[in-house]
């Protein structure tokens, strides 16, 4: 072996596709991912425009998350990681649940959505305001689905919105224990308490051995 091409094995690094076009989901689990793991080259598919997603048919964010990782997997033929997530109130029946994403009707904003859960929040009474987040993740080959697991943190919603980070649900939701709500907290604080770094630590082991017995 020559030694550009023994550079070459060297320096070969697992490559994952994270099956999603929300910037930020994209950006949490990137910086959650090169936190816990090194050496990993995390595309998304803003890197694969031609690719068309499914249709997100399931009825839990598992079986959504599920669907959208074999997809993506066997479409791109790599190694695919899925997020499927959303904020639940049990006492608005788990609303806005996995319809989060498209809660003010399709195409909404995440301004939007939360227009429309605010409206609904003056209605509830406090102990009402309990509130969680949850989120699925898939680990997907171009064979076969790996492994799913879920996550959840959970806290209450505000009435009224707080804070400039974040996304989503982010300006009304404050964890159990926390008086911020997640818009106010920084983003490296955000992922290493929130739903979706739960969900990756649960998923570390597996993709730890995916990735030494892919190199
Ligand atoms: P999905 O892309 O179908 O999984 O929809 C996810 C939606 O759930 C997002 O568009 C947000 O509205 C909401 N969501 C999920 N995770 C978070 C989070 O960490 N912060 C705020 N909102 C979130």
């Amino acid at each position: 072996m020559n030694l550009e091409n023994e550079k070459n094995e060297n320096s070969k690094i697992f490559q994952l596709v994270i099956a999603s076009k929300n910037i930020h989901k994209i950006r949490e689990l990137k910086a959650i991912l090169h936190d816990v793991i090194s050496d990993i080259d995390i595309l998304s598919l803003m890197d694969f425009p031609e690719y068309i997603p499914p249709e997100e048919s399931g009825s839990t964010f598992e079986e959504n998350a599920i669907l959208k990782a074999e997809h993506a997997a066997k479409a791109l033929n790599k190694w695919v990681l899925s997020d499927d997530s959303g904020l639940i109130i049990p006492a608005l029946g788990g609303e806005p649940g996995i319809l989060s994403a498209r809660y003010a009707g399709k195409g909404a904003t995440d301004a939007d959505n939360r227009k429309k859960l605010l409206a609904k929040l003056n209605d509830l009474s406090d102990k009402d305001l309990y509130a969680y987040f949850e989120c699925c993740l898939a680990l997907s080959s171009p064979e076969e689905l790996k492994k799913s697991v879920c996550a959840k943190c959970e806290g209450r919603v505000e009435i009224a919105e707080r804070g400039g980070h974040g996304f989503g649900y982010d300006p009304i939701f404050i964890k159990h224990d926390y008086n911020s709500t997640f818009s106010e907290l920084k983003e490296d604080v955000k992922n290493k308490i929130s739903h979706r770094r739960k969900a990756i630590d649960k998923l570390l082991a597996t993709l730890e051995s995916v990735i030494s017995n892919a190199m």
